[in-house]
């Protein structure tokens, strides 16, 4: 059986990852979505387990000391995670998994996983990037800030990335997202077994 491709989603805060994401797998459920741990206070509605997992910085930090990540980063004085046993598992059984995580996150994963799919999702334009930011009224007046000014620093990684999705309207970035996991699948060098098969008959 193949091993499953890991999608790694990413792009500056505001371009629309998660919303794309939840469209990504209601379209297709096969896909599984790795749910990260983060110091982060719960924003209302956010559920343990589904959202994050909520930790406390101690409870984080015993993780990084066991190597339980398969990449952590710091964002907004914050720690997030994705833990490694649930991707490692799901690869395994040759299910595609998606990690929706910050740029300096998909950095380290992309040198563990130099074979996963890196996916950059952009706003159509900063002014748009603004309004999402300052729309979601999560944050305060500084946390936007420096949301937005790290967003713009952040444009230079997209080189890093495979594929680049621009998020207009998210129906259409889903089903791109998806068409770019099906093009992959059907990869020459993810699928030499079908071919050494058809070869042995
Ligand atoms: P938020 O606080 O808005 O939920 O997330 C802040 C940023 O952290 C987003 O860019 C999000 O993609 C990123 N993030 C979420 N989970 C992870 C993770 O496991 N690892 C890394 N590196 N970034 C993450």
């Amino acid at each position: 059986m193949n091993k499953g491709i890991l999608i790694v989603i990413s792009g500056p805060s505001g371009a629309g990852k998660g919303t794309i994401c939840k469209e990504v797998l209601k379209r297709d459920p096969s896909l599984c979505l790795s749910v990260s741990a983060t110091t982060r206070k719960p924003r209302s509605g956010e559920k343990e387990g589904v959202n994050y997992y909520f930790l406390d910085k101690a409870e984080f930090e015993e993780m990084i000391k066991n190597d339980q990540f398969l990449e952590w980063a710091e964002v907004y004085g914050n720690y997030y995670g994705t833990p490694k046993s649930y991707v490692e598992e799901k690869l395994k059984e040759g299910r595609e998994v998606i990690l929706e995580i910050d740029i300096q996150g998909a950095m380290k994963a992309r040198e563990k996983f130099p074979d996963g799919v890196f996916i950059f999702i952009v706003p159509p334009s900063m002014d748009e990037l603004e309004k999402r930011i300052k729309g979601r009224a999560t944050e305060t007046d500084e946390e936007i800030k420096l949301r937005f000014s790290k967003a713009f620093s952040e444009l230079k990684y997209i080189t890093k990335y495979d594929y680049i999705v621009v998020n207009d309207a998210v129906s259409e970035a889903a089903q791109k997202v998806l068409a770019i996991i099906t093009a992959e699948k059907c990869k020459v060098e993810r699928n030499l077994d079908l071919y050494l098969r058809l070869e042995n008959v």
